[in-house]
């Protein structure tokens, strides 16, 4: 049994506390959002592909194929995760899980693309199943399922929710949350056990909100 990062003491994280990185996540007060017209994040990720799921010591990674543009930047996905219970709240509100797609350009800026889920009872979807219950494998996925119609976002600039906490991150959080069944939050939560970084200081940062 591989050992995981211990949420439940997060204060013991190497750099939470002497970075001098604005740090992730933060609570997002929707009223206090600034509006910005942009109409170039592009998102392409191959509907027919094989990913490779693998057990790490910052939990499950599923490594696949894909690529983001924005703002004349490139960046490639290296690879995607789930937190039990969302890591950014909304006005003070946690989403039931969040996905995380890890970015990366070719001049090392990383980005990380943020889409929240919540429990549909109606939900008969199972496909994240086949990716969380037995590590180490390929799998065919469809990662556009996890991804919500609307691509309004909200955009700031943060660090990795996990060590190491010291990098800049550019986050872009995808304001319309995906659906999940309530077998696929049971799994999430069996497996993952509630792996999310406890809410950091927004202090003066600007969130942005850039409509689709
Ligand atoms: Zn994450």
């Amino acid at each position: 049994m591989m050992k995981h990062l211990d949420y439940r003491h997060q204060e013991k994280w190497a750099l939470a506390n002497n970075t001098l990185i604005p740090q992730s996540p933060i609570d997002v007060q929707t009223d206090q959002l600034l509006a910005e017209v942009d109409t170039s994040l592009q998102i392409n990720l191959p509907s027919d592909q094989e990913v490779i799921v693998k057990d790490t010591p910052i939990g499950i990674q599923i490594y696949a194929d894909g690529d983001l543009q924005w703002r004349g930047h490139e960046y490639m996905l290296n690879r995607f995760h789930f937190h039990d219970g969302a890591e950014h709240l909304v006005n003070g509100k946690r989403h039931a899980a969040e996905i995380h797609f890890a970015f990366e350009s070719v001049d090392i800026n990383q980005l990380v693309l943020a889409v929240f889920a919540d429990v549909d009872e109606d939900c008969t979807d199972d496909s994240i199943l086949t990716l969380l219950d037995a590590p180490h494998k390929l799998v065919d996925f469809d990662i556009n399922k996890l991804l919500p119609k609307n691509q309004t976002f909200w955009t700031y600039k943060g660090s990795m929710t996990t060590p190491p906490l010291n990098q800049t991150i550019t986050w872009l959080i995808l304001e319309e949350p995906i659906k999940i069944s309530p077998a696929e939050k049971d799994l999430l939560q069996d497996k993952l056990r509630s792996n999310y970084r406890n809410i950091q200081e927004t202090k003066d940062r600007d969130v942005y909100r850039i409509e689709d």
